[in-house]
């Protein structure tokens, strides 16, 4: 062996070895139970590359699992030399935790420890990984701090008014998807083709050279880079490449129609020539063409890898026939498929219902009673999800579910570590580790306020700049040298002790006690414990809650340390809960059952008995730009067999004649999707129907029970005495404490209790 690769295996030691037992346990038969033909087929399949296309919920993500085990168990394969990687932080931990409970059997309990050895996680988060245990390859300080997508765009704007660009002609957000996607193909600033090509291009690659800059210089690290520096690295540090191939000589991918350039010719690079790569994948929800991913990965994988072995499964075990039908009628439309076919040997179950709602409010109305009454009838709220195009659809939803007291958790949106008392509390906690980070100086030096303006904070930026220090540096420095002005001379040396005097008080507590401690000395919760009404008492409850999220740390790591110590962490605890922050944002949940609401992108791969997918109109769903840009309304309408499919046992689609959306009063007509599915799989509820007299019975016979023309319903057009003409919107309380809100042409909407009211029906 040349010395220089013994140099290599004693620099990084040899993967964790085979567990006790050595080798094949025998006994593979728990491993393989309940496995049809073709998922077997796949599972037990000689070691080799592997490609699975198949559709939505036949069982891919449960043969990817089988597999590991199989690898583990029949084929003797260390743990420590399998890599999977999945989509999401959640779906990583429960791969992860469906594997330790197949492999963890009284016989062979010593494989449970072993299994930890394992990598599982998302390509962001296995990039990461990577990052904070080769920093020095990687040419990053240790402390390198990542950017959230909000960060990155502070600091992308930041970087464009130091340049002076016009922000209303180059918006901030148009910058910051160039600055990605450029990452996204694998190109530096200086190797984008054709910087000169015109003045979009060279401003663009002007504040992406500018912004790299600055990121290297604070040791800032955005998603993107993530992948990017993780790919570069295999190509500048050889050595490190091949320690890695010979440790991972299985690579196991889910969801593979979603991998982006980037992340595929990482794992080309990973897999050399000798590992062998297993991936499962349907073109039909490939969602992410915008953020650069390729179903043609799916085809270059057969030519990239020798001997592909393709199994497909067919046979759909998640959802009714109706639904699956649904489902298979809509992606027909589509010319660009692979073409499969998918059925169940399910009953047809239920039919879709579909509701026409009169306006937003009334949609989640609707959306909340029937999940009411989903709970009522024997079902849980975990059970339920509620399905949309855009965050901005969640709150008025929200709104609904808070007045029937029903609980609820959002994924995505304004995501937990994205609020903005959270972000504070996290900047405090960062400082107090790492004061040399200028994004959380910058965000609480006057948060909550204590007298330090735009000035006194230009005056500190500058100095940090000419003197090439931090701002926390800059702040010292400024201090003893007495160069800001008197109030705010004292202003800054009041929270520069602060900073000091929390490190100090926490240097040997437990996370969630610097958490703790950090939200009370601050005075972030005093701050908030001032402001009045509900909004004030929902960012106390989540600086709490960030306590919580603290003190269960650790439990649920999705790369835990290995058992060999290979991996001993190089970082402390708190920075290690601030990248999770940052890399979590959407995962990160705690409390009792509850009903579940996201974007349709984010419900890949999960699946519930009940689904709602609400706002199903053209403009939003398919989104209005899809009319520019070709191929999008083809991936609209995979995002749409994305959101069917995660239905088992009911599903709803909603949409609303009208909906005020980001400030904006739209009319809309249903989607073309809902035309897209065969009538005889749906049924309409009427608006007259079933929901009027719900509703009457809620409203105490105030309404005419057997006059059904008299009646009050939402959607009809009333007449009151004072306002005028309305149309009624939505209505809550019981018996005589029955409120309705009322939409009159003259004043706007108005809640009127409908007992004083007097409201005339008018047709
Ligand atoms: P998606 O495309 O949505 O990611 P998938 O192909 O990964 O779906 P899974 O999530 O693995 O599908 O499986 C869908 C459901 O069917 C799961 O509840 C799974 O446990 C169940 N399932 C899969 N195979 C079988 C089987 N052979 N017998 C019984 N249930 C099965
Ligand atoms: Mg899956």
């Amino acid at each position: 062996m040349p010395n220089d690769a013994l140099a290599v295996e004693q620099q990084f030691p040899p993967p964790p070895p085979l567990s006790d037992d050595g080798g094949p346990s025998g006994d593979v038969t728990h491993i393989l139970d309940g496995l049809n033909d073709r998922q077997l087929e796949a599972v037990t399949a000689p070691v080799g590359n592997m490609l699975v296309v198949a559709g939505a919920g036949s069982g891919k993500t449960r043969v990817l699992v089988h597999r590991i085990a199989w690898l583990v168990e029949a084929e003797g394969i260390s743990p420590g030399g399998v890599l999977a990687v999945t989509f999401t932080n959640k779906a990583a931990a429960e791969m992860r935790g469906r594997v330790e409970r197949l492999l963890e059997r009284p016989t062979a309990g010593v494989f449970a420890a072993p299994a930890r050895a394992m990598w599982v996680g998302t390509f962001h988060g296995i990039a990461h990984r990577l990052l904070r245990m080769h920093w020095q390859e990687a040419q990053l300080p240790q402390n390198f701090q990542i950017l959230d997508a909000d960060d990155q765009l502070r600091l992308v704007r930041r970087v464009m008014r130091s340049q002076n660009v016009d922000e209303q002609r180059w918006p901030v957000r148009q910058a910051t998807w160039f600055i990605n996607a450029q990452k996204d193909a694998g190109r530096r600033a200086k190797a984008v083709p054709n910087p000169d090509r015109d003045v979009f291009m060279r401003t663009h690659v002007e504040i992406y050279a500018a912004y790299e800059a600055l990121c290297r210089q604070g040791g800032l690290v955005d998603f993107a880079e993530l992948l990017l520096r993780s790919y570069e690295i295999w190509h500048e540090q050889t050595a490190l490449l091949e320690h890695y191939q010979r440790r991972f000589r299985h690579l196991l991918v889910d969801e593979f129609q979603d991998t982006n350039g980037i992340q595929y010719a990482w794992l080309r690079a990973l897999a050399g020539r000798s590992a062998k790569v297993w991936a499962v994948g349907d073109d039909d929800q490939s969602i992410y063409g915008w953020r650069g991913a390729k179903i043609e990965n799916i085809l270059s994988f057969q030519r990239d890898f020798p001997g592909v072995r393709a199994v497909r499964l067919e046979q759909n075990y998640r959802s009714t026939g109706t639904i699956l039908r649904a489902a298979n009628a809509l992606i027909d439309n589509n010319a660009e498929r692979l073409g499969k076919k998918l059925w169940t040997d399910a009953g047809a179950g239920s039919p879709i219902l579909v509701y026409s709602a009169y306006n937003d409010l009334d949609e989640a109305r609707f959306i909340a009673e029937r999940t009411q009454r989903w709970i009522d009838d024997g079902g849980s709220a975990t059970d339920i999800a509620v399905l949309y195009r855009s965050n901005a659809q969640s709150r008025v939803i929200e709104e609904a579910f808070l007045r029937l007291d029903i609980p609820y958790r959002i994924y995505g949106g304004l995501r937990f570590f994205e609020r903005a008392e959270v972000r504070n509390a996290l900047a405090y906690m960062r400082l107090v580790g790492e004061r040399h980070s200028d994004i959380a100086f910058e965000r609480v030096v006057n948060t909550p306020a204590r007298g330090i303006g735009g000035k006194t904070l230009d005056a500190i930026r500058s100095i940090a700049r000419s003197r090439e220090v931090s701002m926390w540096q800059a702040a010292k420095e400024g201090i003893a040298e007495g160069l800001f002005s008197g109030r705010a001379q004292s202003a800054v040396g009041a929270f520069v002790k602060l900073i000091d005097t929390l490190a100090a008080e926490t240097a040997n507590c437990a996370l969630h006690e610097i958490a703790e401690h950090c939200i009370e000395a601050s005075g972030l919760l005093a701050h908030h414990a001032k402001e009045p009404g509900e909004q004030g008492v929902a960012r106390r409850e989540n600086l709490e809650e960030l306590v919580t999220a603290c003190r269960q740390f650790g439990g649920e790591m999705v790369l835990p340390l290995t058992p060999t110590g290979e991996e001993a962490e190089q970082v402390s605890e708190l920075t290690e809960f601030l990248d999770q922050a940052a890399l979590d944002s959407g995962d990160y949940q705690s409390g009792g059952p509850a009903a579940q609401m996201m974007t349709l992108h984010s419900a890949k791969g999960l699946e519930f008995p009940l689904v709602f997918m609400a706002g199903m109109e053209e403009g939003l769903f398919p989104d209005r730009r899809t009319e520019q840009e070709p191929g999008r309304l083809e991936e609209e309408r995979r995002l749409a067999y994305v959101g069917i499919t995660r239905a088992m046992q009911q599903l709803y689609f909603t949409h609303a004649e009208s909906r005020r959306l980001r400030g904006v009063q739209t009319v809309s007509w249903p989607s073309r999707f809902l035309q897209e599915v065969p009538p005889e799989c749906m049924e309409e509820i009427r608006m007259g129907g079933a929901v009027a007299r719900q509703f009457r019975a809620r409203s105490g016979g105030l309404a005419d029970e057997d006059a059904d023309e008299s009646s009050l319903r939402i959607g009809q057009t009333v007449r009151h005495a004072k306002f005028g003409e309305g149309v009624v919107i939505q209505a809550d309380g019981q018996g005589s404490r029955t409120r309705v809100q009322v939409n009159f042409a003259a004043v706007g909407a108005k809640w009127l209790m409908l007992a004083y009211a007097n409201l005339e029906p008018v047709r």
